[in-house]
């Protein structure tokens, strides 16, 4: 056994396991031997529990057994996710000569190994692991003395970027880019930590001296064989020090083979609409409040066809645009496809067939791609010539032309790959037969030697057959023998004894069989064999070759996909607004905030699965003579929550450059986007509910102006009732005289509703309810104006309480409002309730509005109907039950 000891206790395979591990502590070694890779000791006992498979035992280090367990080679993937996402890295160790090779260097000699790469979440490329329809960053945090940067770099586009970002905004930012990792410095995890954690960020903390910006300044430029950084412009010390340590990071996991990253870019910080991680969780922008993207905003929206485009609508909704001219030039873009449905249709019909090219690209450049990423690169740019040969109705608007540009000039490399490879090449290089017949004159060649010498020994069968006489000698092929004759067992007596011995060889006898070979089939054998490996050899070349001819202008090919990205983005959102019926919003440098007839696109979308309409409601915080901030009253259930989140929602929609779900729409710049909600259970992360809310109230109050929209849901509800309605108030007032911020502001504390009268710029507002004998109607429109009263005993009888129970609530809460009006009594009147007595009232039947069966009912003229008519109703009635 390979790993049992020698006399010095180690076997050369354990050394050298040994020495390899040592390199690797903070990752799994998986150590490829033959069709596995291995795990021992620690690592293995890890691996074992969290993929859930098999420890078993192999021989003894240092008198102790070696606990072991393998997963296939050829699985290894699936394994990888499930190592990450429980938070391991794994050091992949391959085997970099074969066992024959090793030999020659004498018979002990251990096959020479080494890690080839580290998988770490931020540095996956394989498609299989990665979600096709969102970005996978990489990212690095510098902290030198006061100052900060975060750098981050997109693997599978190659994108570089950094910016100057103070540790206060580093939650913010990493909420908006979601990073799968982060890179810090050793010894400033802690500090860092429980901001990574709030984020669900994985953090590995990387060497000092990976961050030093002196080193990290030779090493980016470098890269980029630039003399010196300032060529890409001036980095501060911890920019440097962030690009530096992403870039280090990469050499080091991807073992020297660097992705196609492009020159550093600033991100400007001021370009974008500032929304906290809160307002992202809260507002379910990328994600549901359960955790997955269905029934986010994002899943809503998403009409794109590529993977590309979704990731770049991922993007922009991520990061909504403080720019007018982007923001209209984004506009026009969807505008020109509503107006053109015809040219959007097809454009789409083209779009669909347009693969991953960012990622196809990302592998090539890392080594780790086949033919079919070469194939992917042909059809994308084939695609995106067709979309550029394309006549369009009228003149397309700049976004759109410019992206028209990356669309074209492709034609040398498009030809070259259409030339050369087949329509649908196999996954790996190394079975060949993906070059074209006819591309290469020397392939052709040993190919059609192989062919013929497959005929020929096709033909030998015959011969052989005729020769001995055995009508059921067959000329077989395996792994092991190669190729050879084989006879039943009664043959081979004939077959060994002369005449027949002098031709046929024999090579193997089973229960049934006998194997032979003659010198013909083995010479011709040979030269299959030869001219295989030969054609083989010859398609790893021209792989080679086109891989090379692709990464030749890589930045060419990152723009054609990137511009497909850009008309798909279009495309989708023209649809979205088309089939919803979604306006162009007006958006400029004012301070107006003006919805006509707003709609919250996740809860109409869920309510029309049940057939109910939305009702679209007005909001107008645009100040002046008007109100900036709206104080909405109205029982729970009424839709308050809603009305909030859908004007928050339209605000950022119209930044990033989409149409709006509203009628109309004219909306001043929103430079920040707050949204809170009062106290929700929070247990989770093991803080006071309270308390979370407070901290993020106190967020907002120090940091939102008057470019900001605030949102804030049920603030103060976590605490005593006059504790709440206090800070409610406090709060109220700072944002008004304050913060001076655009506001809507929800709350069941009708005392605040006295407010308005108070300030100029707060309006009341309430979401209407009837009562209808003796049950609330949720009408679900805003009106202007406080509401008379909360309605919580008639939504607590809506919930099914018991009917005592709402009896008497009622009984209770018209002593304690009589006790209100008349102040120091109310004691007294609670004193003198009368005792909880439990008298069940004939059940009403509850239901939400008036009810339909009886309307229905009310109808029927049973004289008038037939006997199928009534079962016809009966039907009908039921379904309305
Ligand atoms: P609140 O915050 O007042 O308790 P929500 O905003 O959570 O109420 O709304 C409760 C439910 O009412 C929603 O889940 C939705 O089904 C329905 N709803 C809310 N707003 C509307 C609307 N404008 N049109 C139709 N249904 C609505």
């Amino acid at each position: 056994d390979v790993l049992s000891a020698g006399k010095s206790g180690v076997t050369p395979m354990m050394a050298q396991y040994l020495e390899i591990k040592a390199q690797y502590p903070d990752a799994l070694l998986f150590y490829r031997m033959g069709d596995f890779y291995e795990m021992f000791f620690d690592d293995a006992v890890a691996a074992a529990e969290a993929l859930d498979i098999a420890l078993t035992k192999r021989g003894k280090h240092e008198g102790a057994e070696i606990p072991m367990c393998g997963v296939p080679h050829h699985a290894a993937e699936g394994y990888f996710l499930t190592l990450i996402r429980k938070g391991f890295r794994v050091a992949v160790c391959e085997q970099l000569e074969s066992p024959a090779e090793a030999k020659k260097r004498g018979y002990k000699a251990v096959v020479k190994r080494d890690v080839v790469r580290l998988v770490t979440p931020g540095t996956l490329t394989e498609d299989s692991l990665l979600d096709a329809r969102r970005h996978n960053f990489l990212a690095a945090y510098a902290v030198v003395r006061d100052e900060a940067a975060l750098a981050w770099a997109d693997i599978s586009t190659g994108a570089l970027h950094v910016m100057p970002l103070s540790p206060v905004r580093l939650g913010p930012e990493l909420a908006r880019l979601a990073p799968s990792e982060l890179l810090v410095a050793e010894g400033s995890e802690r500090d860092l930590s429980s901001i990574v954690e709030d984020m669900g960020v994985p953090l590995t903390a990387v060497s000092r001296g990976s961050f030093d910006s002196i080193s990290a300044e030779k090493r980016v430029s470098a890269l980029f064989m630039a003399s010196s950084l300032e060529a890409f412009g001036t980095f501060s010390r911890p920019e440097a020090g962030a690009l530096g340590a992403i870039v280090d990071y990469l050499e080091l996991t991807q073992k020297g083979k660097l992705p196609l990253l492009q020159p550093p870019q600033r991100e400007a910080t001021q370009g974008v609409m500032q929304i906290d991680a809160a307002t992202r969780r809260n507002l379910e922008l990328t994600h549901s409040l359960s955790g997955g993207r269905a029934g986010s905003l994002l899943a809503t929206i998403d009409r794109s066809v590529t993977a590309g485009g979704a990731r770049l609508l991922e993007q922009r909704l991520s990061s909504p645009s403080l720019r007018l001219d982007v923001i209209r030039r984004r506009l026009d873009s969807v505008s020109y496809m509503t107006a053109q449905r015809g040219d959007a249709a097809k454009l789409r019909e083209a779009l669909r067939k347009v693969p991953d090219l960012d990622r196809a690209l990302s592998r090539l450049a890392l080594d780790r791609g086949g033919p079919r990423d070469l194939a992917a690169i042909r059809n994308g740019l084939g695609q995106a010539e067709t979309l550029a040969d394309m006549p369009f109705a009228s003149d397309l608007p700049d976004d759109l032309s410019d992206a028209l540009r990356g669309l074209q000039g492709h034609d040398a490399l498009l030809s070259l790959l259409d030339e050369a490879l087949i329509a649908e090449p196999p996954l790996l290089a190394r079975d060949g037969g993906f070059i074209a017949p006819g591309f290469d004159a020397e392939l052709d060649e040993s190919r059609e030697l192989r062919d013929e010498g497959r005929g020929v020994i096709a033909g030998m069968q015959a011969q052989y057959v005729e020769q001995t006489g055995i009508q059921s000698l067959k000329i077989k092929h395996n792994n092991v023998l190669g190729y050879f004759i084989e006879t039943t067992a009664k043959h081979a007596d004939a077959m060994m004894s002369p005449p027949l011995s002098e031709t046929f060889i024999h090579r193997q006898t089973t229960a049934n069989q006998v194997r032979f070979t003659t010198v013909e089939l083995s010479e011709m054998e040979t030269k299959i064999l030869n001219a295989g490996n030969r054609a083989l050899e010859i398609e790893k070349r021209l792989y080679d070759r086109l891989k090379g001819a692709i990464l030749d202008v890589s930045a060419k090919v990152a723009a054609a996909s990137k511009a497909l990205a850009e008309f798909d983005l279009a495309c989708a959102l023209a649809e979205l607004a088309v089939i919803e019926d979604w306006c162009r919003p007006e958006v400029n440098e004012s301070r107006d905030f003006e919805i006509a007839g707003g709609r919250h696109p996740v809860v109409e979308a869920a309510l029309r699965k049940s057939g109910e309409p939305f009702v679209a409601n007005d909001c107008d915080l645009s100040g002046g003579d008007a109100a900036s901030i709206w104080l909405l009253t109205g029982p729970n259930m009424a839709g308050k929550s809603t009305f909030l989140r859908q004007n928050a929602l339209i605000a950022l929609l119209a930044q990033m450059g989409s149409f709006v779900p509203a009628s109309s729409a004219r909306i001043g710049l929103v430079s920040q986007l707050f949204s809170r909600v009062g106290a929700s259970d929070d247990l989770a992360r093991g803080r006071s509910t309270f308390m979370v809310e407070m901290v993020e109230t106190a967020a907002i109050l120090n940091q939102a102006d008057d470019r900001a929209l605030v949102i804030l849901d049920e603030i103060g509800r976590g605490t005593a009732t006059y504790d709440g309605l206090s800070i409610a108030w406090a709060t109220l007032e700072h944002l008004h005289d304050v913060n001076k911020s655009r506001a809507l502001f929800a709350t069941h504390y009708h005392e605040m509703t006295q407010l308005a009268g108070k300030m100029a710029g707060v309006a009341n507002a309430t979401v209407t309810v009837r009562e209808w004998e003796g049950e609330v109607i949720f009408l679900h429109e805003v009106k202007q104006g406080a509401a008379d009263r909360s309605y919580g005993v008639q939504v607590a009888q809506l919930a099914g309480l018991p009917e005592a129970v709402v009896e008497r609530a009622r009984v209770v809460l018209e002593a304690l409002e009589q006790g209100e009006r008349e102040g120091p009594a109310q004691k007294a009147l609670i004193d003198d309730l009368p005792l909880f007595a439990a008298s069940p009232a004939p059940t009403p039947q509850v239901k939400k509005g008036p009810n339909p069966l009886k309307q229905r009912l009310d109808e029927v003229h049973p004289d008038e109907l037939t006997p199928k008519q009534a079962l016809e109703l009966l039907y009908e009635l039921k379904a309305l039950n």
